[in-house]
């Protein structure tokens, strides 16, 4: 059976797991883009997400490193800067201008994908007053995001005690991305860890005066947050 994920869709899951966000990552982003982990993230079948890379490959656009991990070649990578900037501008024509809920967004994004071409895309960014992120918190622009990411820890990351602003939300699961925002725990929204206990698979956060959130390690790992200094 074919493959429903595109080209791009799988450039943009290789480019996010090749950009570690934090110094050291328990699960999520960082891993290294292994078929598995590709796989994983789509939801497809490690046989599928094989195949895919196998043509990327013969492509030009990854390269197998030492424990065939999916790197990305310098074509490669540009293509999937260009897809993941596309996506988080079509993302905020969809919330801006057409009134659609951030959770809405990104899959209807995913769906416009190969909708407008590139000159459309600069001209949605202009129109739009060239947003800097996407309602998710991604910056537009890749070079921002790259230098951004050594700043941010996935919350699954703090100690308990720890003060921190939501800065992104992960994007791939699309149920998890409804229940951040049904929890609020959204971009801009600072929080203390009042508990964690990833052994539990169980962290506890509080949002300054509107209450207590208990979150699994699976989405506290989907929560790009900036610790506050002390
Ligand atoms: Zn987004």
């Amino acid at each position: 059976m074919a493959d429903r994920h595109s080209i791009d869709e799988y450039l943009e899951t290789i480019y996010f797991l090749a950009f570690p966000i934090g110094e050291y990552t328990p699960k999520g982003a960082g891993s290294p883009p292994l078929a598995s982990r590709v796989a994983e993230m789509l939801g497809v079948s490690r046989a599928s997400a094989g195949e895919m890379l196998k043509r990327l490959e013969a492509e030009g656009l990854i390269e197998r490193g030492a424990k065939k991990e999916a790197l990305l070649t310098a074509t490669g990578r540009a293509r999937a800067e260009r897809v993941v900037r596309k996506h988080r501008l079509i993302e905020r024509l969809l919330t801006d201008f057409m009134g659609y809920t951030g959770a809405e967004a990104h899959v209807h994004a995913d769906e416009l994908g190969d909708t407008f071409s590139d000159e459309m895309i600069d001209r949605i960014d202009v129109k739009l007053g060239h947003p800097e992120r996407c309602p998710h918190g991604w910056p537009v622009d890749p070079d921002v995001e790259q230098a951004e990411n050594a700043e941010l820890a996935p919350l699954a990351a703090l100690a308990a005690g720890t003060s921190a602003t939501i800065v992104r939300l992960a994007e791939h699961d699309g149920e998890l991305l409804h229940w951040f925002y049904a929890n609020g725990l959204v971009p801009g929204q600072e929080l203390v860890v009042t508990a964690a206990e990833p052994a539990a698979d169980q962290f506890t956060v509080t949002l300054g005066t509107d209450g207590e959130r208990a979150i699994s390690e699976k989405a506290a790992a989907g929560l790009f947050v900036r610790p506050s200094s002390a």
